[in-house]
């Protein structure tokens, strides 16, 4: 049978976009490998915006996520913060936290559920759009850093607020999940192996001292995983019936968390342009989603990439600009706003 749509993997982004597609009328096939990876331990911080997509695509229900109202930001041996909370952005949550393997399942089961064909080999389609996540043939932006990444207790238990702390070796983040949290610390990759071999309590010390007590007693950490950072960007998103969405299109550094809401925005934007269109992969309505694409997918790349390295480093200088930026966006509510609805939505018309 020849689809209107085959998407290649059954990430969160293929899901979520095989889940739009259907709702829609289109005939989707996802493919997946017959022997997929169980997925390590990754808290993942859904924007607003990805809850309206995905509550689009049926999919929001049940995830059961935590939600984070509020967000603080600070620099290791340095002044100045930043605090940001729901009501600056005009939203009921700044963000919701899931883990990664959590809602790749939710997604996959709802997937099913609606009678999607979920297939181990490329089927015949009239558009294959590629979801499989990061590429080899994209270039590749070393960052020289390794995230770690592992659940952690602390005392008292998590609330709903996220903290991210800028250390000079890189950025440190604490994500609530449940009464737990979520850690992904970028690190030197010498730095992270030795993160990851320490004992427990050695762990629990180290982030104690990089991060202080402001959340509270780190008491327990599970799992210790680490992965290597760097930024991957396709030359082009689409080829001959070809499109390339979420992290095959683009893998940004973790620190802002913004990989999977960008993916999102691309499924929604690609399921919005096939949205009755006679041939799915036609060159010209091919065309319209990237140029569609290209403005928010840049702007959040260079956010990210500003981010992943604007923090490093600990020159006394250095550590002055960043403390009155933070002062800065701390005190001014418009400029929280501005920058809070940004990392909600990117630059992509609201779905
Ligand atoms: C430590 C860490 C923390 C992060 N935190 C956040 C966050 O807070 N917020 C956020 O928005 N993003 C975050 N991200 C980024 C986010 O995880 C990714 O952007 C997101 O998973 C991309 O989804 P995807 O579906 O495009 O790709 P993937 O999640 O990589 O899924 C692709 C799927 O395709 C399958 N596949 C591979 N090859 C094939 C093939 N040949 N055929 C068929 N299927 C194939 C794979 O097995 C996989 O299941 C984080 C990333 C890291 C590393």
């Amino acid at each position: 049978m020849r689809h209107d749509v085959s998407i290649l993997g059954a990430g969160p982004v293929g899901c979520a976009l095989a889940l739009l597609l259907q709702r829609q009328g289109s005939s989707t096939v996802v493919v997946r490998p017959r022997k997929d990876t169980a997925a390590a331990f990754r808290p993942i911080a859904l924007s607003h915006a990805s809850r309206l997509i995905l509550e689009r695509a049926g999919a929001w229900e049940g995830l059961a996520p935590t939600p984070i109202t509020s967000v603080h930001v600070s620099q290791q041996h340095g002044f100045g913060r930043t605090r940001m909370n729901a009501a600056d952005a005009g939203v009921p949550a700044l963000g919701y936290v899931i883990d990664y393997g959590a809602l790749l399942d939710a997604l996959l089961a709802r997937a099913i559920e609606r009678g999607i064909p979920v297939e181990d080999a490329p089927a015949q389609a009239q558009l294959t759009v590629h979801a499989e996540g990061t590429s080899d043939e994209a270039t590749r932006k070393d960052y020289g850093q390794a995230a770690v990444v592992a659940r952690v207790t602390t005392r008292p238990g998590a609330a709903a607020t996220a903290w991210e702390r800028f250390t000079p070796d890189g950025p440190l983040a604490l994500l609530p999940l449940g009464t737990h949290y979520g850690v992904v610390w970028g690190a030197r990759p010498e730095r992270a192996r030795e993160l990851c071999e320490l004992p427990e309590s050695g762990f629990l010390a180290a982030l104690a001292q990089a991060f202080g007590r402001r959340a509270g007693t780190f008491v327990a950490a599970g799992v210790r995983s680490r992965l290597p950072l760097a930024l991957r960007l396709r030359p082009g998103r689409v080829g001959e019936r070809t499109a390339f969405i979420g992290n095959a299109a683009q893998t940004l550094h973790p620190v802002a968390g913004q990989g999977l809401n960008l993916g999102l925005r691309d499924a929604w934007d690609l399921a919005q342009v096939l949205h009755g269109v006679e041939d799915p992969g036609e060159a010209r309505v091919l065309q319209r989603f990237a140029d569609l694409r290209r403005f928010d997918a840049a702007a959040t790349v260079r956010a990210t990439d500003f981010l992943a390295g604007a923090f490093l480093g600990s020159d006394p200088l250095s550590r002055l600009t960043r403390g009155f930026g933070l002062t800065a966006l701390d005190i001014c509510q418009p400029a929280r706003r501005f920058f809070a609805r940004r990392m909600i939505y990117g630059a992509s018309a609201l779905p």
